[in-house]
């Protein structure tokens, strides 16, 4: 079995891509500008509602009941949806799931695709399958098709061009469209996009999107979005594929009333998403006439096995976490090495991958709690970070440089003799860098590590010394 997750188990570590990401200062100003805009926007509508809290009690209680449960609501869906005229197939890991989209294109002799926004399909890299079997995949969404036009790597769960600006997306189009003319406003850019695609539309005979949610009592896939493509992509097509995470599950229709108000707010800061297209299997005479589910596991099932880090899977994947955390907000996506960047990148990454590659990862945080505070689905991002570095340690795969620091620390912390000794060195050490009880411009690692946090300095005296010392001076 080949579990992948985009190109994560080749990716460099995350200190030594973040190096990279923060030299890039226009890349970091990008990052910086379109995060703050939706941050504000987020934080606008939000503020809106009265009972957001509730909301997010009952996104999270909904969520924790179906991992409890995937089992049952995962039959219950293929039921639904097979009597409902689609077709469900079962996907153990990324080259199942391109395997499985490659045969039904195959089957229908097609040699093109139109894609909707799909993080799922990235994850699994089948665009690179499609094109190894001579089928040319379109990116619809107008971010995706700029990333796609870049030859590009997505930096943003929702918003996947990110860290391009306008004038360098104004510059991707005029080459990859050869188009003579272009302006510079917003509106130029869609509209370069809406007639490079609209012929795609109408021609291609295959449509594939991921879901934002499956709903297992009706069989009905659900995909949110802004622009309309998605809705020609699910309507147009003759065949229609969507590619599902087994945790994109959710028990009822009426389930979709909480999560339709939680994702748009926290992904975009809109009250509600301008499209939201439900199909539920065939209709004769209307939209795709052929409908197939592709149910991918990619390791979801030993995320589930793990009880303290499961409610990974809650992730509705609206990118509100990524806004808030001020790592990403330095280093923009790519530094992740995945197509999951982030705080749920940072958890959800190594998991999918069995802890094998990406072990940096869970350390590429502050523990702040900013992530955690603003989910809407209230997923203990920092608490699961904390755990995953607990299981790098237990590997042995922790730098070698933590590794010495910890020993020596429990070989002094262990024997109150040998913590008095380490006490008093220290104190010698420290003494040429000691100012107003702090540590200031201390040789090696430590130097970086002061720049930006106070070390405090070994107290003059210990608890320990000041009482004994007190004992001995009390009167028999
Ligand atoms: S972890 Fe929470 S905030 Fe982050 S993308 Fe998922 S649902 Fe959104």
């Amino acid at each position: 079995m080949s579990l992948r997750v985009g190109e994560a188990a080749t990716a460099p570590d995350f200190p030594a891509a973040a190096k990279r990401s923060i030299a890039n200062t226009q890349l970091r100003h990008n990052v910086r500008h379109a995060t703050d805009v939706i941050r504000a926007k987020r934080a606008r509508v939000v503020g809106e509602v009265p009972d957001w809290e509730q909301l997010r009690d009952a996104g999270s209680a909904i969520k924790a009941h179906t991992l409890q449960h995937l089992d049952f609501y995962l039959t219950q869906f293929e039921t639904a949806c097979t009597n409902a005229g689609g077709r469900v197939h079962w996907a153990r890991d990324a080259d199942e799931a391109n395997d499985i989209i490659v045969g039904i294109i195959r089957q229908h002799r097609q040699s093109e695709v139109i894609k909707v926004k799909t993080m799922t399909s990235d994850e699994t890299r089948l665009n690179v399958a499609l094109e190894e079997a001579g089928i040319t995949p379109y990116e619809t969404d107008l971010a995706d098709l700029i990333v796609q036009l870049g030859e590009d790597k997505p930096s943003h769960i929702v918003v996947p061009a990110l860290h391009r600006n306008k004038m360098e997306i104004r510059q991707l189009f005029l080459e990859k469209m050869k188009l003579a003319e272009l302006g510079d406003q917003a509106e130029d850019l869609a509209d370069a996009a809406r007639r490079y695609l609209r012929e795609k539309f109408l021609r291609v005979k295959v449509g594939i999107s991921g879901a934002n949610f499956a709903v297992a009592e009706t069989g009905s896939v659900c995909v949110v979005e802004s622009e309309g493509n998605g809705r020609m992509c699910v309507t147009l097509p003759e065949v229609m594929i969507s590619l599902v995470g087994i945790e994109k599950v959710i028990p009822r229709f009426q389930d979709l009333e909480v999560f339709l108000q939680l994702l748009p707010r926290s992904a975009t800061g809109e009250r509600m998403n301008p499209y939201n297209s439900i199909w539920t299997g065939v209709s004769p005479g209307d939209g795709p006439q052929e409908f197939h589910v592709v149910l991918l596991d990619n390791g979801r099932t030993s995320v589930l096995a793990d009880v303290q880090s499961r409610e990974t899977l809650s992730c509705i994947r609206c990118g509100a976490c990524l806004n808030a955390c001020p790592v990403y907000r330095q280093t923009g996506g790519h530094a992740y090495g995945s197509v999951y960047g982030g705080p749920i990148g940072a958890i959800l990454t190594p998991q999918l991958q069995s802890m094998e590659h990406s072990q940096s990862l869970p350390y590429a945080s502050s523990l702040c709690g900013a992530c955690y505070e603003v989910c809407p689905v209230k997923i203990n991002i920092p608490e699961i970070l904390v755990h995953l570095r607990g299981k790098v340690v237990d590997r042995g795969d922790a730098v070698l440089s933590e590794r010495i620091t910890m020993r020596m620390a429990a070989f002094a912390l262990s024997n109150s003799s040998r913590l008095a000794a380490a006490q008093k060195l220290v104190r010698i050490g420290q003494w040429p860098f000691e100012r107003d009880g702090k540590v200031e411009n201390p040789p090696g690692m430590l130097k970086a590590w002061t720049e930006a946090r106070d070390l405090p300095a070994v107290p003059k005296q210990s608890f320990r010394e000041w009482w004994s010392k007190r004992q001995e001076r009390k009167p028999a």
